[in-house]
């Protein structure tokens, strides 16, 4: 963790999630007691159809909620597309952009990641910009380097600590149960905040929330959340069990 720095835990439900499973939100907002709110923040991520209900269910209880994606455009003929203002007026405070599902299974260049992080910027929205290296290229020693030109692509020129969170999510750690090892995930962070550094400023790069996501549970949160440079998480599988999410949160209240 960065004392400096309040933690993030962010839950993103994928293509998960009908009307019932609201209860899953009203759950995780019943364990989102006193203690937690004095150290963690949390949002949770449903998907687009849920997002409005979400966010209404979870009023006054100081958990945000975010979209999983947004268009680069503001609004028009882009039939099936979502924009960061219709997600704000969803109710949304984050939007996670540059997902590796997104960047595999939908060909999202760093570029495109990057408008759209701009995009959410620019409806006041904080992107969750997610950054990380496949299997092939971590075994190839080419990790950092990846990862600092997806970082040199993907973040909006003049972010600051309050207008953007990045997660380091290592492509192969995603879904798979596997995760790296504390030395590995330092090493990344710590080159993350510096290349951040050279892009948006030193002054600035120092406060923006680095999440560590790719098979976070409760057994090894503690030992990811300690790292040095590890501002929270972004949980995917684990944050559709209210008790596995407010676990993970409560590791991060150190
Ligand atoms: C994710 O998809 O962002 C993620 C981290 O998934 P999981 O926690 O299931 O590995």
């Amino acid at each position: 963790m960065t004392r400096s720095i309040r933690p993030l835990v962010a839950g993103n439900w994928k293509m998960n999630g009908l009307k019932a499973d609201l209860a899953i939100a009203a759950e995780v907002a019943k364990g989102y007691d006193a203690a937690l709110k004095r150290g963690v923040d949390i949002a949770i991520c449903p998907p687009a159809t849920l997002l409005f209900t979400t966010s209404a269910t979870l009023i006054g209880t100081r958990i945000a909620t975010g979209g999983q994606d947004c268009s680069t455009q503001g609004s028009g003929a882009f039939t099936g597309e979502l924009s960061a203002a219709m997600l704000a007026d969803a109710g949304a405070s984050f939007c996670i952009v540059g997902h590796s599902e997104r960047r595999t299974l939908h060909g999202e260049s760093n570029a495109t990641v990057k408008a759209k992080a701009e995009a959410a910027q620019k409806a006041l929205l904080v992107p969750i910009v997610c950054v990380g290296e496949t299997k092939g290229e971590r075994e190839a020693g080419k990790a950092l380097a990846i990862v600092e030109e997806q970082l040199r692509g993907s973040i909006p020129e003049g972010s600051t600590a309050g207008t953007l969170v990045v997660a380091y999510e290592p492509v192969w750690a995603i879904g798979t149960g596997l995760t790296p090892t504390a030395a590995d995930v330092a090493e990344m962070h710590a080159a993350i905040r510096t290349e951040l550094g050279l892009l948006i400023g030193k002054a600035a790069a120092a406060g923006v929330r680095l999440l560590y996501g790719g098979s976070v549970k409760p057994s090894n949160a503690a030992e990811l959340m300690n790292v040095a440079h590890v501002d929270g998480a972004l949980v995917g599988g684990a944050s559709l069990k209210a008790e596995e999410f407010l676990a993970i949160a409560r590791a991060c209240n150190g």
